[in-house]
């Protein structure tokens, strides 16, 4: 049963705005997108296969991150047993893969972050996390699950200890369809004090530094992120894939793409200039007044961004 849904990650939609909008783009920001929507790939592939695989009644929390002494720490799945709190950092590498001396290497002896020791951190600060609570949990199982079944790794039993690869996933399943199935109040206090504590913004999160010049104005497509869109009263029709999108929906998702991309308050002005002047500040004054705060009592508003904004929201 999931408790809580995965989020789009603030990165990704800062990358992606980037890579739709920027004039001049960068290979190494195109490449940065890349590796991000791999891995929301990797995670969503894996929300599915407990969707379909693993008994309902264990609750399963998406996507979770808080402090402990000052370090951050971040989970990509929780599945909570009677037996066990399982803990999940998903994997979508692919192509072949070799452990040296505790080190993981790529195919082009590249080494990458060996994700034993960040597996071990993480385990780590949330058992002193949930202590510090006095939480009462099962113990703490930790997993790597590889899921991309186009990945090989030449490793040993010993380094691959605490390893799921994708072709032992359906043993993984029974191993759990075997287990006491009885979630009681208490298992459903820990996933909620997981879920309570959660923090929306990271502080790793950071704003992009380019000003509006550099960026495309007006409406993309949500699906195809084309700029060959065209708008009636009530929709954007796009001439590409021929999506249709409410207007309303539209104009609430490049406001808060603005917001994402620019620190700081704003005014209807600048959201008009940002849709390439494409919807009257009537219709942008009319949306800001309902759905964000107003800083000044007069004409001339200006708005705080807000936290609540497409980053955060259910995908
Ligand atoms: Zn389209």
């Amino acid at each position: 049963m999931i408790l809580k849904k995965r989020n789009t990650p603030r990165d990704l939609v800062i990358q992606r705005s980037l890579s739709i909008r920027l004039k001049v783009k960068s290979n190494e920001q195109e490449f940065h997108l890349r590796n991000i929507q791999s891995g929301i790939d990797g995670e969503k592939a894996f929300d599915q296969w407990v969707a379909t695989h693993i008994p309902e009644q264990f609750p399963h929390v998406q996507d979770i991150r808080f402090t402990q002494n000052g370090s951050t720490l971040q989970i990509d799945s929780i599945i909570i047993t009677p037996e066990n709190l399982f803990l999940f950092e998903i994997k979508n590498y692919q192509g072949t893969f070799e452990f040296q001396d505790h080190k993981l290497y790529t195919e082009k002896q590249k080494e990458i972050n060996n994700p034993n020791t960040q597996l071990e951190r993480t385990a780590s600060l949330l058992r002193q996390w949930l202590t510090k609570r006095n939480i009462p949990h099962p113990p703490i199982q930790p997993y790597v699950i590889f899921i991309n079944p186009h990945f090989y790794l030449y490793t040993t039993r010993k380094e691959a200890a605490n390893f799921i690869f994708s072709n032992q996933l359906h043993a993984f399943a029974r191993k759990l369809e075997k287990m006491n199935r009885h979630i009681t109040n208490s298992h459903l206090e820990l996933a909620n004090q997981l879920i309570l504590n959660h923090l929306h913004e990271s502080p790793y999160d950071k704003t992009p530094d380019h000003p509006p010049e550099d960026y495309k104005k007006g409406f993309y497509c949500k699906e195809c992120y084309s700029f060959e869109v065209t708008l009636s009263r009530y929709y954007l029709y796009c001439e590409d894939c021929k999506e249709k999108e409410p207007i309303k929906s539209c104009l609430l998702r490049t406001i808060d793409e603005y917001q994402i991309l620019f620190k700081g308050e704003f005014t209807t002005t600048d959201i008009y200039f940002w849709c390439n002047q494409q919807v009257s500040k009537a219709t942008i004054r009319r949306i800001l007044s309902s759905t964000m705060i107003k800083e000044g009592k007069y004409r001339a508003s200006v708005y705080k961004p807000s936290t609540n904004n497409f980053a955060h929201r259910d995908q």
